[in-house]
């Protein structure tokens, strides 16, 4: 962590700004998938709290993971005749891939820059170059301003296309 609903902001940001390249979908599930480890070794008392899912490599494993099983789920929807139009790119493979690459390596930046027991280069390095380049409440206001503006500009893209539609 930070609190996983924070790395939610810098992805909110990202979808309003590219929102048929980007699939928010796939990187709040990686997000999540991602913290499961942190909070099952927070739940059973066991540090480090950051570990395998919480590496470069880790993370990628985790992004291929949820890039799987959304496209799995879009097939599914595929199979049961529904149409995906609704969905816009959130189940598009190429929107999956980069909103899961991009959930799964800003979750590791955004923890490497906060946590003291994170190794996001291991099994090659123990190093963590990025702790505390930034201050907690800079990186706390940066993930909270870049979610506001991103669900304003979520917000605002909403209303524009219902009205240019009138
Ligand atoms: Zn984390």
């Amino acid at each position: 962590m930070p609190m996983t609903p924070f790395h939610f902001g810098p992805g909110a940001a990202v979808k309003a700004a590219v929102p048929r390249r980007f699939s928010l979908s796939a990187f709040v599930g990686v997000n999540l998938l991602i913290d499961s480890e942190a909070v099952y070794y927070f739940v059973t008392r066991q540090y480090p709290l950051h570990r395998f899912l919480h590496t470069y490599v880790g993370a990628t494993l985790a992004a291929v993971a949820v890039c799987v099983l959304v496209l799995l789920f879009t097939g599914l929807v595929r199979a049961f005749g529904h149409s995906q139009k609704s969905a816009g790119a959130e189940l598009l493979p190429m929107p999956i891939v980069v909103g899961a690459a991009l959930g799964a390596y800003s979750h590791i930046v955004l923890d490497s820059m906060m946590h003291t027991d994170i190794r996001p280069l291991a099994p090659f390095s123990d190093g963590n170059g990025l702790h505390r380049v930034i201050t907690l409440a800079q990186l706390h206001w940066f993930c909270i301003i870049s979610g506001i503006i991103g669900i304003a500009g979520l917000v605002a893209g909403c209303v524009y296309r219902r009205w240019s539609r009138r």
